[in-house]
């Protein structure tokens, strides 16, 4: 059986009497090549531990089993587990988990498979991901210290083009900053919408993040790193010495002593530094805190 088939999809609807979930973000991949870019993309080796967000009927999941030791899949519609068991069920090395990844302990998860099944290579982190909640689910992640070596996923492309984007440019803003700071970032495979049912209204991209082993920059507080970041982009028309002044209490004269000590023309906007100049400025603002 083809899992990925339209077809597939619409036999597993009308013998489970499945109904696809619009707001758990439900678009179903029926492009085998697509998911063979994606365990390529993530470079999933025979002896790695691979964590799936959101399995749905488990077109991916059955291809990472191929290939990795043990595939940890969390998927939090209840109506897809029997369906996934099915699925699923020439593939020994598949856990299914009924979870929200929102509130799932993924270090825990990783933990006590190691425990459970010996050490991996690699962790490897990777889905298609319900749109809705694309930047969430990678900001628990990456903010949680995510034990993993990468996370390959799926997501809408406007989301994947504000991810990669350099300094100056329009998709620039505080989420580049911050899953840079994690992690590199590099674009796998861009994806037309033509290749899910049901169709979404957006194409999709294919996004590598690798989890940096050590930060790109030093910072003296992380907190004070991104409320700089929030703070400067929450108001991106304004210059650096007006959008700072919504960092804690900050006073002007100190946003001024700050810029100046980074070397930053007080008249700069925040889509123009990179993450660099954002560190350096962030360790100035926090010594006038
Ligand atoms: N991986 C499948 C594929 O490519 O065909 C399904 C991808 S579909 C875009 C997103 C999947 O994530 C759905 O199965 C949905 O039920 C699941 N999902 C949505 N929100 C979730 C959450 N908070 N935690 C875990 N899974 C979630």
């Amino acid at each position: 059986m083809k899992l990925y088939a339209p077809s597939t999809i619409r036999d597993i609807k009308e013998r489970y009497g499945f109904k696809l979930s619009k707001s758990l973000g439900q678009n179903f991949l029926t492009d085998k090549n697509i998911i063979d870019r994606i365990i390529e993309g993530a470079g999933i080796g025979p002896e790695d531990l691979v964590i799936e967000i959101g399995p749905g009927i488990g077109v991916i999941t059955s291809e990472a089993a191929e290939t990795a030791k043990k595939v940890i899949a969390v998927e939090i519609d209840k109506n897809l587990i029997p369906i996934l068991k099915e699925t699923l069920a020439d593939r020994d090395n598949v856990e299914i988990v009924n979870q929200d990844i929102l509130k799932t302990d993924v270090n825990k998860l990783i933990e006590d498979c190691s425990k459970g099944e010996g050490d991996f290579s690699g962790v490897k982190i990777i889905g298609n991901l319900p749109y809705y909640i694309t930047t969430p689910i990678i900001m628990k992640l990456l903010e949680d210290g995510v034990k993993a070596d990468s996370i390959t996923i799926m997501m809408q492309k406007e989301v994947a083009d504000r991810i990669k984007a350099a300094p100056g440019t329009k998709a620039y803003g505080a989420l580049s900053v911050a899953v840079q700071y994690y992690c590199t970032v590099e674009a796998v495979v861009n994806v037309p919408k033509d290749v899910f049912v049901p169709q979404p209204k957006v194409d999709s991209t294919v996004l590598k993040l690798e989890i940096r082993e050590e930060k790109p920059v030093e910072l003296k507080d992380r907190e004070v790193f991104f409320s700089c970041v929030k703070a400067g982009f929450g108001q991106r028309r304004k210059t650096l010495l007006n959008s700072l002044m919504g960092v804690k209490n900050i006073t002007k004269e100190a946003v001024r002593e700050s810029l100046e000590a980074a070397g930053i023309d007080p008249s700069r906007r925040a889509e123009t530094l990179d993450l660099e100049e954002f560190a350096n400025l962030s360790n100035e603002v926090y010594s006038r805190l």
